[in-house]
């Protein structure tokens, strides 16, 4: 842990000091498992990070001995050339795709169950389990994201058309987030 915040500010300062960006900070009871390089953010976006993941975090039950792994990848177009987008596609080890499998998974056996009780146990304990879910709950609830002009707001991941905020999304939008979330700010 130790030794990847020092990864961390040294390759902050490296990139940083050249346009003006930080990397994506660790937290107390969550840490960026990623390459500092994959989340080069503005100063403004990084507190965002790391003020909601940190709520998140403790929320779902981690501190700062047992803290959860968050992994950023690399984004290309629009928010991402400022420094202003963060991409995650991974929340405690798990893939967001392989979190969303789980999430629709459990929605097909709540809807087959044949008894209200067992239909209750699946659709009362994934919220609480399924840590991509929650993840894109956190960033929606406690999150000031951007929001430019005749533009949804920017928070956008495999949950977004049945949770939001864009419940509109197209599915060219929908698909191009089926692993990860974005955020922009
Ligand atoms: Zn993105």
């Amino acid at each position: 842990m130790r030794g990847n915040d020092v990864t961390n500010s040294q390759y902050g300062s490296q990139y940083g000091s050249r346009c003006g960006l930080v990397p994506a900070p660790s937290g107390r009871a969550y840490r960026v498992s990623s390459p500092a390089a994959n989340a080069m953010v503005t100063r403004e976006l990084a507190d965002e990070l790391r003020r909601v993941l940190e709520r998140f975090a403790i929320e779902a039950g981690f501190n700062d001995r047992r803290p959860v792994a968050i992994f950023f990848k690399p984004g290309v177009f629009g928010h991402h050339q400022l420094g202003r987008a963060a991409d995650v596609y991974a929340v405690g080890g798990v893939g967001i795709d392989q979190w969303k499998r789980r999430w629709d998974d459990a929605c097909r056996r709540a809807a087959q169950a044949v008894d209200p009780p067992t239909r209750q146990i699946i659709t009362k304990t994934e919220p609480v389990n399924n840590l991509g879910w929650r993840l894109y709950k956190a960033l929606q609830r406690y999150g000031r994201w951007a929001q430019p002009y005749g533009y949804p707001i920017q928070l956008f991941g495999p949950w977004t058309r049945s949770e939001g905020p864009w419940k509109y999304i197209s599915d060219r939008l929908l698909r191009a987030h089926d692993d990860h979330i974005h955020v922009a700010k």
